[in-house]
Order: structure tokens, then C-alpha cells, then sequence
């Protein structure tokens, strides 16, 4: 069930501060788009979805196959976030 609630994709943890990261907005336009919230507890970056202001993914550019296009929370499938993965992933 859709929760409202923020939880780390990575350790689960709750507090998150927003952060704007030029270099990834960079090297990853789509970040630009939209909020970016980091988990206090391990230092994730998560992507917020446009639709329900969730997270929707984990960024990590390091890790590309921990990341992914749709929100779990409300189903929202990011067509930019799509074509970039699928781009990575060749
Ligand atoms: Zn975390
Ligand atoms: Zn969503």
C-alpha cells in the first residue's frame, strides 16, 4: 500500500535534507528536473517524483542498476529517467 512517508531506498531511514548537486545535474540532466533529497542517516540521493513528491529512485551514478524509472509509491513511470537508464545500460 502507498504510504506517504519518505524511506531511504537504500537503509530505510526517514530524515532526508534537499540538495542541489551541480555535478549531477550535469552528468545526469533529468536530475535537474525535479527535488533532490538526501538520507541524513547514509548519504543516498533520491530523486523526487513529480507526481506524489515521493522518492522515487535512488541516484547513484556508481550503481546505475539500483536505479529506476518508476515511482513505487504512486506508479509513476518518468519517461526521461526510461530513455536514460536505457542509454546506460546499452
Ligand atoms: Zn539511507
Ligand atoms: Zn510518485
Amino acid at each position: 500500500m502507498a504510504t506517504d512517508e519518505m524511506k531511504c531506498q537504500k537503509c530505510g531511514g526517514t530524515n532526508f535534507r534537499r540538495v542541489t548537486d551541480e555535478w549531477m545535474r550535469r552528468s545526469i540532466p533529468w536530475t535537474a528536473e525535479g527535488a533532490m533529497r538526501q538520507c541524513e542517516k547514509c548519504g543516498e540521493k533520491h530523486f523526487t517524483c513529480p507526481k506524489c513528491f515521493n522518492l522515487l529512485t535512488r541516484v547513484n551514478i556508481t550503481n546505475v542498476r539500483v536505479m529506476k524509472s518508476t515511482c513505487p509509491n504512486c506508479g509513476y513511470q518518468h519517461p526521461n529517467i526510461q530513455a536514460w537508464l536505457q542509454e546506460q545500460r546499452g
